[in-house]
This record gives structure tokens, C-alpha cells and sequence, in this order.
């Protein structure tokens, strides 16, 4: 049966710094730049294969700098999934990350959203503010994947975009 490439919107959302913007140019782009600035908000596509399937993603990589709430309320109405990122090196950057996901499901009025929590800067060890163990039982709460992610050392990059593209061809299936 021919199945149409299907399109899916991606929002990457998490505190300012944790690496929204290195993570989304290291899967568009297979690229490291070190600084990106923190006010850019920006849309990529890219066309991936998950499982055999084509899909087409439409990425926006958010800054948090939104003059209005409805520009808020009106991205989180059009994604279909999103990736909820914090730095493993600071607590308050997974706290925040509670209040986005109510808003997520309170706007997408569904429990069930897809949704792949990332733990990023894994590379900064030395510098962990949130245990994985910690991370993980949040998720769990969540009912949503956890992965800890470089941007830096590209590791789990693919992982957790794949992840989130099976969580919608799931949805989209059903
Ligand atoms: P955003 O505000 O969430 O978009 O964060 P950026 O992508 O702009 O990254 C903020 C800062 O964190 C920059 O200085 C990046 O170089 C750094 N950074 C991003 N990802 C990583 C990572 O995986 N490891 C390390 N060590 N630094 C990172
Ligand atoms: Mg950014």
C-alpha cells in the first residue's frame, strides 16, 4: 500500500542554555557550533527514515522569548510531539521543565502527547546537579522516555528525535 510521506511537528522546548539549539543543528545538521544565540528562535526540516517510513519533521527549536502567550499557546496547539530538554548540570533546568509539560497537555487537552525527556550535557559529568536515577523516575511520572544526551559529543541525538517520530507514527497508526 503507498504510503504518503507523513509530516510531523517537533517542539524543542526546555530552559534557556540547556542546548535546545546545539541539539536540533547536531540532528539537522550533523554539526557542533558552540554558541548559538539565545534569542533565535528558528523552524528546520528534514526528511528522516524511522523504521522503513519516511518522515518529514518540521523542528522548532524554541528560544523562550515569546512577546505574547498565545505565540506560545499556538506552537504548543500545532506539535505533534515534543522534546522536553534539560541540562543534566542544573537542577532548576528539569524543574522547569514540569510547568512546560501542564501547559503542553492543559493546550494539547491530551495526557497521551509524545513526549521524550532529555537529559543533556551528559559529556559534563563532573558537573551533574540531577541524578540520573532522579531524572528517570520523573519521566516514569511523566510516562514519557528518558535519555541522556551530548549535543557536544553527539551522543543519543538520533535517539531521541527517533524515538519521538515512532511515539507519533504510533499515534497517527491508531
Ligand atoms: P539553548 O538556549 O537551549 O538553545 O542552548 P544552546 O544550544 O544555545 O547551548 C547553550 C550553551 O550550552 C552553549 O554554550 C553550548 O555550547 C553549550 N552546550 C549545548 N549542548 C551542550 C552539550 O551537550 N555539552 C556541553 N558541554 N555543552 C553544551
Ligand atoms: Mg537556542
Amino acid at each position: 500500500r503507498y504510503q504518503p510521506c507523513r509530516e510531523f511537528h517537533v517542539v524543542v522546548l526546555g530552559a534557556g542554555g540547556v542546548g535546545k539549539s546545539c541539539l536540533t543543528a547536531q540532528f539537522v545538521h550533523n554539526e557542533w557550533i558552540e554558541s548559538y544565540d539565545p534569542t533565535i528562535e528558528d523552524s528546520y526540516r528534514t526528511q528522516i527514515s524511522v523504521d522503513g517510513r519516511q518522515v518529514m519533521l518540521e523542528i522548532l527549536d524554541t528560544a523562550g522569548t515569546e512577546q505574547f502567550v498565545a505565540m506560545k499557546d499556538l506552537y504548543m496547539k500545532t506539535g505533534h510531539g515534543f522534546l522536553l530538554v534539560f541540562s543534566i548540570a542544573s537542577r532548576s533546568s528539569l524543574e522547569e521543565l514540569a510547568t512546560l509539560r501542564e501547559q503542553i497537555i492543559r493546550i494539547k487537552d491530551d495526557p497521551n502527547i509524545p513526549i521524550v525527556v532529555v537529559g543533556n550535557k551528559a559529556d559534563l559529568g563532573d558537573h551533574r546537579q540531577v541524578d540520573r536515577a532522579k531524572a528517570y523516575h520523573v519521566s516514569q511520572e511523566w510516562q514519557a522516555p528518558y535519555y541522556e544526551a551530548s549535543a557536544r559529543t553527539r551522543t543519543n541525538v538520533d535517539e531521541v528525535f527517533v524515538d519521538l517520530c515512532r511515539q507519533m507514527i504510533r499515534r497517527d497508526d491508531i
